[in-house]
């Protein structure tokens, strides 16, 4: 099912996190301090990890990005939770590295449902797809999840590589904001397309000068990847098309 590391300093919330994730039959072990959680990654690296923002000592935002910029586990799915629900405290979170995040007070089958759908993307692959494929500048590993552009490794973070990764397979065509939402967030976001275009923006940085070429924005609709062709290996995509 998965390891998940939950770190929470307010006891009830984090006993209650624990409690209804191992009855969804994951194995939970919780800290209330970043601390605590950033040794014990060094133990043993988790599936996922659900951050408290406010912490005593390191907050989480902070530890989020120590483990963004680590070699551990640089790209473990990362849910933050926090007690504010500005959006400016939403994108902070998200811009530190975090992959989705809750706002107190929140259901935990709601918790549940994101927590399946975080594991369900980050081992999405299959054993059959071709391991690297080469388009135009890009070349991407689908099993490891590296991508290079101009063969420097890009350094994404979980939701940029879905997201790259989505654009890419559907490349025919312009790809509304709201599917995006929808597919890679995989669940109502409220309207807040705001998320999806930080993403966006910072994807594109990543990819330097190009990245205005690579993603075009479509004004009123959303976005289409135009990166060029695909020079080789053409029988995976089929493959990746119907995953
Ligand atoms: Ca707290």
């Amino acid at each position: 099912m998965g390891t998940i590391y939950v770190i929470e300093d307010e006891i009830n919330i984090r006993d209650l996190i624990k409690i209804a994730l191992e009855g969804f039959g994951y194995q939970v072990s919780a800290w209330e301090s970043a601390e605590e959680a950033l040794e014990a990654i060094k133990e043993k690296v988790p599936d996922l990890m659900i951050f408290d923002r406010m912490l005593p000592g390191m907050d989480g935002v902070t530890a989020i990005q120590q483990i963004r910029s680590g070699d551990l586990c640089p790209k473990v799915p990362i849910m933050i939770l926090t007690a504010k629900d500005k959006e400016i405290d939403k994108v902070c979170g998200l811009d530190g590295g975090a992959d989705d995040y809750m706002t107190k007070p929140f259901g935990i089958l709601e918790l549940a449902a994101r927590v399946r759908s975080l594991l369900r993307r980050s081992s999405g692959e299959s054993e059959s797809e071709k391991d690297i494929v080469t388009i135009g500048r890009l070349e991407w590993n689908f099993r490891t999840r590296e991508v290079w552009f101009d063969k420097k490794l890009l350094e994404l973070t979980y939701k940029e590589y879905e997201l790259l990764q989505y654009l890419w397979k559907h490349q025919d065509r312009v790809v509304s904001r709201e599917e995006l939402l929808d597919s890679v967030w995989g669940y109502e976001y409220d309207g807040e397309t705001r998320t999806l275009d930080i993403h966006v923006r910072t994807l594109r940085q990543k990819l330097g000068e190009s990245g205005q070429e690579y993603i075009k924005t479509i004004r009123g609709v959303g976005y289409r990847f135009v990166g060029g062709k695909t020079e080789n290996k053409v029988s995976s995509i089929p493959e990746l098309m119907s995953q």
